[in-house]
């Protein structure tokens, strides 16, 4: 099988900076990352491990100056093919920050390296990702949701071990149980010695005979779950809780990851957020404005009954105590903030309009400023 090369697995050109580099990968790695191609997983998983490899070279600038010299060459030939292709050390996906957004559930790429660098032995379970959307009232105040997710769970007939109930595992006769064999390679430097994942055991250090019919041997088995998530009272937009120990199942007996529950606010018709304040704007009339009024203000705890002053002017903004958000971190609400919205009536019979020039005609306004030759003045400011 030929090998494509890694410029072109990654689809940059041979003179691309670092920087190019690790986008294209990151977003190939995007693209074909097995959870998030369902349909055609296999494929999407070969795709992965070439982009992966080929990032793996072309990432490690001493890696890269063989490759760009050699070519394929300048790599153990026996690489290829073998079913441990992406042997990362330590740790190898780390750095992909938190900017995915695929679909409800992201799942496996948390853990960080847990698929690559396989050792034998126990190993923690991957972390789980849940994006949820509450209310904005739910989020003020928490409320307990129930979820569902998918995830590799413990099979219950082997009990993680792989083998079939009744048969037993035994020791990689290759790498005596530790997963490892030294292999002798020739690179440019001269004949060295290195140590690989053991092939025959597949890393484990474990040989299994007879699989375990029920998950085929890997010891875990797809399931849905269902969860209550407990959301406190003040969360708000990007929160995350973790659900500890709700992950995917650890591998060889490993304890299993975490889950993290993201949270999204939906909007408020009414209410806007800012820190533990709420703020909401309320209309009232000219009159009210004026005359004071009792206004009905909506508050997160239901109407309230609030007075407006005499005299308010459009745009002041009342504080009402203590009826904001509970902090999430315990110590008391934060304040509701009412900005008011004096509106000017559109429609108004004739008796209102009377009313209202009798009103101006009392204050001594002029309301037709025509009369008092203000577009006069107007016109002798423009030269016009
Ligand atoms: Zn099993
Ligand atoms: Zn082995």
């Amino acid at each position: 099988m030929s090998k494509r090369d890694y410029y072109e697995v990654l689809g940059v050109s041979r003179n691309a900076s670092e920087d190019e580099i690790k986008k294209a990968y990151r977003k190939l790695a995007r693209k074909y990352h097995p959870d998030v191609n369902r349909e055609n997983k296999d494929e999407a998983e070969e795709k992965f491990k070439e982009v992966s490899e080929a990032y793996e070279v072309l990432s490690d600038a001493s890696k890269k100056a063989q490759y760009d010299q050699f070519g394929h060459a300048a790599f153990d030939p026996a690489q290829g093919g073998g079913s441990n292709g992406y042997g990362f050390g330590g740790g190898g996906y780390g750095g992909f920050g938190g900017g995915f957004d695929v679909g409800d559930i992201f799942e496996s790429f948390f853990g960080g390296g847990a698929r690559g660098g396989r050792r034998p032995g126990p190993e923690r379970g991957d972390d789980l990702r849940y994006d949820l959307k509450i209310s904005f009232e739910e989020a003020a105040f928490g409320v307990e949701k129930e979820i569902e997710i998918n995830r590799d769970e413990q099979c219950d007939a082997c009990h993680g071990t792989g083998a079939e109930p009744g048969t037993h595992v035994d020791t990689c006769p290759d790498c005596h149980g530790t997963g490892q064999v030294q292999v002798a390679q020739q690179t440019i430097l001269g004949r060295m010695m290195s140590v690989r994942p053991c092939p025959r055991c597949g890393a484990t250090g474990k040989i299994i005979k007879t699989p375990c019919k029920k998950c085929g041997g890997k010891g875990h088995q797809r399931k849905r779950k269902k969860l209550t998530v407990k959301i406190p009272a003040g969360v708000d937009e990007g929160s995350r809780l973790r659900v500890a120990g709700e992950g995917q199942a650890g591998e060889r007996g490993g304890p299993s990851g975490d889950l993290y529950v993201y949270l999204f606010v939906k909007e408020h018709p009414l209410f806007e957020r800012d820190g533990n304040d709420v703020l909401c704007e309320v209309p009232i009339s000219i009159v009210q404005a004026t005359l004071g009024a009792d206004i009905e203000v909506p508050t997160l705890d239901g109407r309230l009954t609030f007075r407006v002053p005499e005299g308010t002017q459009p745009g002041t903004v009342f504080r009402l105590r203590d009826k904001g958000i509970p902090s999430l971190r315990g110590g008391g609400r934060g304040d509701q903030l009412v900005r008011v919205k004096v509106v000017v009536p559109k429609k108004l019979s004739d008796k209102q309009k009377d009313l209202l020039k009798t009103f101006a005609h009392e204050t001594g306004e002029n309301i037709n400023p025509e009369e008092k030759g203000f577009l006069k003045k107007v016109k002798n400011l423009f030269g016009v």
